[in-house]
């Protein structure tokens, strides 16, 4: 029976004439609750539309382009064949939560668009174009510049750095570092140290952070040209498979100036990153911000919500927390820093439970209203507050979404899922040979040093190499306190998967550097695989975590076993020295520990 359902545009914070900039569903598509319709962008962010219902999409009324105001018809689902329809038939919409970048590990092929063609002229040619200056596009293009290519990087704001040095790991870690020392001077009372409460200037603060941010990506520039690598300011738009369209901007931001300059390249390397997902409910307050605004730090409120239990979103709460504020966190699942195995997470839930008033988890957030005395936000859901909850500051971190449908790929043939990733395979290759992508763009995880491996790789192919990207394995790490670090296998996968594995772990109760400093709460854990005793994943909790498991990921990419760790001398005493310690657990051969089992 024929069940009609029209999707409309729901309440999106009182603006109207809204630009459509993606659409991920046509007529066939089999869509469920929460799957994202289409992308909607103000002046101010971009938001993703979910849909209400789940169903089989019959119509489109929106394509890229339009405009639309809340009630607006999207789709027309009809609900009663989604319910009947088989798996063969259901299409899933892909999640950005892909286990790898690559279209071999991953992404589903493609229908490759026909290319455009440019018969005018360029104002500028060179080997390699870079689209977008993060740490992806300026590792890029830097090697493919040694490598004796001449390169461009088109960037549409005046610095390079994207994302990451401008308004992400580097601004994030230069306030933890201030949070860090703040929360740590404070444990010394209870050695007979005191230096009384801190007294926080956050102009000067936030001044220090900007100058962090100011000393890297003016280092950038000058190693640029040192390079010689020229750098075409403005927004880009291929235009055909071998030209792309740069609309010059201007001053700080993405004001376009109204000129044109047209770059032709031999190569290009796709590089132009993600943004943060605004849910559509989400209204334009100031007070209720995304990292970038949670960045600014203009001020301390008192009763802050963090909607998202993720790295960026418990890293903030960490700064704003030391700094004074009172912390709320909700999440859809069931538990805090996805991705990293329960028991470490635990460590650092304990750690931190002064800072929270309330941890939602499995709960839904469903309205955020501001009003003159506060912003009031309602949630569904297990551990949903009855009445709305009043916040001086919310911060949203629930996701970021790929930048592929912005770019004019489908004039150079380039192929771009629904969600806006562009699938590459292991050199790095989008279906279109000569061109190449790195970086968030190309899936999960949407981490710097993926980008920058992913770019050395894409380079070394332009200067026709024969470069892969064959990483076993990329290490996460929240850089809140205490750090949470993990790499490869993690318990909690393997269980998923049904693999089985062993594990060891040294507690750093035991550890004589942990006990001295005051911070023996963490651990390392070893993870092997039973039959090789192979190390193939790890994590750590506890400070400095993320400085030591890059020691992990050098064991699992040089295939050690247990005996290799712990027959390295480490140095004593140091928290390094933990890693050793939990090889010679599962050895059987650690004295730190009182009597093991041989193995
Ligand atoms: P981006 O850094 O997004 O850069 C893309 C660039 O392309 C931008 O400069 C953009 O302006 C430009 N661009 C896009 N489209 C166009 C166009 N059409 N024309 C011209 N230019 C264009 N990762 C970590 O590894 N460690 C961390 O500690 C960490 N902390 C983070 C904290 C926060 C708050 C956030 C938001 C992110 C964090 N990340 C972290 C993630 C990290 O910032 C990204 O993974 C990384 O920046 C991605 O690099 P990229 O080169 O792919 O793209």
């Amino acid at each position: 029976m024929s069940n009609l359902i029209e999707l409309k545009v729901p309440d999106i914070g009182g603006h109207s004439n809204v630009d459509v900039i993606e659409v991920f569903v046509k007529p066939g598509d089999v869509v469920s609750k929460d799957d994202s319709l289409i992308t909607l962008e103000t002046d101010k962010a971009t938001m993703e539309v979910p849909a209400e219902t789940a169903g089989v999409v019959k119509e489109v009324k929106v394509a890229v382009g339009s405009k639309v105001s809340e009630g607006d018809v999207i789709v027309i689902v009809e609900a009663a064949a989604a319910a009947s329809a088989t798996p063969a038939e259901a299409k899933p919409l892909e999640t950005t939560g892909v286990a790898s970048a690559h279209t071999d590990a991953g992404f589903a092929p493609q229908a490759a668009p026909v290319a455009a063609s440019h018969s005018g002229g360029a104002d500028i040619e060179c080997d390699v174009m870079v689209l977008g200056g993060g740490p992806g596009g300026y590792s890029a293009a830097f090697r493919a510049a040694d490598l004796g290519q001449k390169v461009v990087i088109v960037e549409r704001y005046s610095t390079l750095g994207g994302v990451c040095l401008n308004v992400g790991c580097i601004p994030s870690k230069a306030l933890l570092h201030n949070a860090a020392v703040i929360d740590e001077v404070s444990h010394l009372a209870a050695n007979g140290i005191k230096f009384g409460k801190p007294e926080v200037d956050i102009d000067l603060l936030r001044g220090y952070k900007e100058k962090v941010i100011g000393k890297l990506t003016g280092g950038l520039a000058g190693m640029a040209k040192a390079r010689k690598v020229q750098i075409v300011r403005g927004n880009g738009r291929f235009i055909d498979p071998h030209h792309i369209e740069v609309s010059v901007t201007t001053g700080n931001g993405r004001e376009e100036s109204g000129e044109k300059t047209i770059v032709k390249f031999r190569n290009a390397i796709i590089a132009a990153g993600s943004r943060v997902v605004k849910l559509p409910f989400i209204p334009d307050d100031p007070r209720v911000v995304d990292s970038t605004g949670a960045l600014e730090l203009k001020a301390v409120p008192e009763k802050m919500l963090i909607i998202g239990g993720g790295i960026i979103g418990l890293e903030m709460g960490t700064v704003y927390s030391t700094l004074g504020a009172r912390l709320d966190v909700v999440e859809m699942l069931d538990g805090l820093m996805q991705g990293a195995d329960r028991d470490l997470v635990k460590v650092w839930q304990k750690w931190n439970a002064h800072r929270f008033d309330n941890i939602m988890l499995n709960t839904k957030t469903v309205a955020v209203e501001p009003k003159e005395d506060g912003v009031y936000v309602t949630f569904e859901g297990e551990q949903a507050p009855k009445e709305p909850q009043r916040y001086d500051l919310v911060l949203y971190a629930t996701g970021r979404a790929p930048n592929g449908k912005l770019l004019g790929a489908e004039n150079a043939g380039v192929a771009v899922t629904d969600r806006g990733f562009i699938p590459v395979d292991k050199q790095q290759r989008t279906n279109v040979p000569h061109i190449y992508a790195i970086g968030d763009i190309v899936g999960q995880p949407m981490l710097a040093h993926k980008g920058v491996h992913e770019g050395h790789v894409a380079a070394e192919n332009c200067a026709d190499h024969k470069a892969f990207f064959d990483a076993r394995v990329i290490p996460g790490v929240a850089y809140t306190d205490p750090e949470v670090a993990w790499v490869g296998m993690t318990e909690d996968e393997a269980k998923k998967q049904g693999i089985k594995v062993e594990k060891s772990v040294f507690p750093w109760a035991a550890s004589g550097r942990a006990i001295a400093n005051g911070r023996d709460e963490g651990f390392t854990k070893l993870i092997f695989d039973p039959a090789t005793h192979q190390v193939i994943g790890g994590g750590i909790v506890g400070p400095h975590a993320g400085d030591m498991i890059g020691e992990i990921c050098l064991a699992i990419e040089m295939g050690c076993d247990a005996e290799d760790i712990a027959k390295t001398i480490h140095p004593h005493p140091t928290m390094g020295e933990s890693i050793g310690m939990a090889a010679e657990v599962f050895e059987g051969s650690c004295t730190d520990l009182p009597p093991q089992r041989k193995k």
